[in-house]
């Protein structure tokens, strides 16, 4: 298809002219986003096949010693911008510092964790830079001939996956789906480039149209479902807030915490924050339990990464046990009754 024909109002761009796998790295009270970090290390691996580098782009105010954070995950460079402008998020104008680097240094990919401000600042740097943006994408590949990146992305309920191409635009940009990719190992003996730019007139913050509220944390004591190491999962088959109640007791008895199929969110049994799947968060716990799941392709998304996954459901035929390593068949309450049993009475030292 020819560039022409998707839209004639851009102008032709000379792929040759791009070089290098960016990453947006996003950070928030002086700590850079998991899912930057994956992406670091994502884009180690696809620079590698085309033989280019990796840099990570920062914005924002007093980043201090954190911009060299990305050389020790993986890049080899990391450009940033340091301005009192940017101490407050706003999209316009992140997006305008990224756009002005991007038009400087030419990266053939932008990378983006799929965050809130990922989601917002993605689009908004492509639609400037006349690109296209794959969004929410759950891997990633390159061409090593065109350069194109192979950007993979559930579509159809999840039930089929799309792989996307940028064929006549540059720079491709995608996000990505924090936890699809594993954290890198954090190694400070790396060395790599660290350039500091300086853009000129940017908007001072209370001049903007945006009003910024602070923000209130949940009242739960427990973990976010993406940073747990065990995830106990509602389904629809734990009945309401009460079965819910319970799950949160055996995930607080086991140092987990607690997520939920989107059914159980829409029903408002637990906050949206903690619906695991294609529309909701990705998990990769060391230990996922489904409790009363069917195994819906869409939930499955969200949790297949988990190293052991154990189904418990009174449907046989749940598809979730085709995924599960560890299977119980039977009426959730009594399961996770006896499981709680059981660790009271490891607790008081009369099992084994
Ligand atoms: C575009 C799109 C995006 C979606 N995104 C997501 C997403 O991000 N995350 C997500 O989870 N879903 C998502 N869904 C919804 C998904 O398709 C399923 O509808 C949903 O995951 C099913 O949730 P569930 O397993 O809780 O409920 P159900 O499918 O209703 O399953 C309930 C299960 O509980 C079992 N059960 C019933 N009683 C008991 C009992 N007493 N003890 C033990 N087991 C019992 C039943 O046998 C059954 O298997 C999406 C759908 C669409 C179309």
């Amino acid at each position: 298809m020819s560039t022409s024909r998707i839209c004639p109002e851009w102008p032709q761009v000379d792929k040759n002219e791009y070089r290098g796998i960016w990453v947006y790295v996003e950070h928030q009270n002086g700590v850079i986003k998991d899912g930057s970090l994956q992406l670091i290390g994502k884009a180690r691996e696809l620079a590698s096949k085309v033989n280019v580098g990796v840099t990570a782009v920062m914005v924002g105010h007093k980043l201090g010693d954190l911009v060299k954070e990305p050389i020790y995950y993986g890049a080899d460079r990391v450009v940033y911008v340091d301005d009192e402008a940017l101490a407050v998020y706003m999209p316009h104008v992140y997006a305008s510092v990224i756009v002005n680097l991007v038009n400087k240094y030419k990266p053939e990919v932008v990378l983006f964790a799929a965050t809130k401000r990922g989601r917002e600042l993605a689009p908004y740097v492509a639609n400037t830079l006349r690109t296209g943006i794959t969004a929410d994408c759950t891997d990633l590949d390159i061409d090593v001939k065109t350069r194109d990146l192979d950007q993979v992305r559930p579509t159809y309920g999840g039930n089929i996956l799309a792989h996307i191409r940028t064929p006549t635009r540059r720079p491709q940009l995608a996000s990505v789906r924090p936890n699809v990719f594993p954290t890198p190992p954090r190694d400070t003996s790396r060395k790599g480039e660290v350039i500091r730019e300086v853009i000129n007139n940017l908007p001072k913050p209370n001049g903007s149209l945006i009003s910024i509220k602070p923000v209130t944390k949940g009242d739960s004591d427990l973990p976010p479902v993406e940073k747990a190491d065990i995830v106990v999962a509602a389904g629809r088959g734990v009945g309401g807030p009460e079965g819910v109640k319970l799950l949160v007791e055996l995930a607080k008895a086991i140092g987990g915490t607690v997520g939920g199929t989107k059914k159980v969110t829409d029903a408002g049994w637990l906050p949206v924050d903690r619906q695991i799947g294609q529309t909701g968060k990705t998990v990769r716990p060391t230990l996922y339990i489904g409790v009363g799941v069917s195994g819906a392709i869409q939930h499955i998304f969200g949790m297949k990464e988990s190293k052991i996954i154990v189904a418990i459901n009174s449907d046989p035929n749940a598809p979730i046990f085709e995924y599960a390593d560890y299977g119980i068949v039977g009426d959730y309450r009594q399961v996770i009754q006896a499981l709680l049993e059981l660790l009271n009475q490891r607790r008081a030292g009369k099992g084994s």
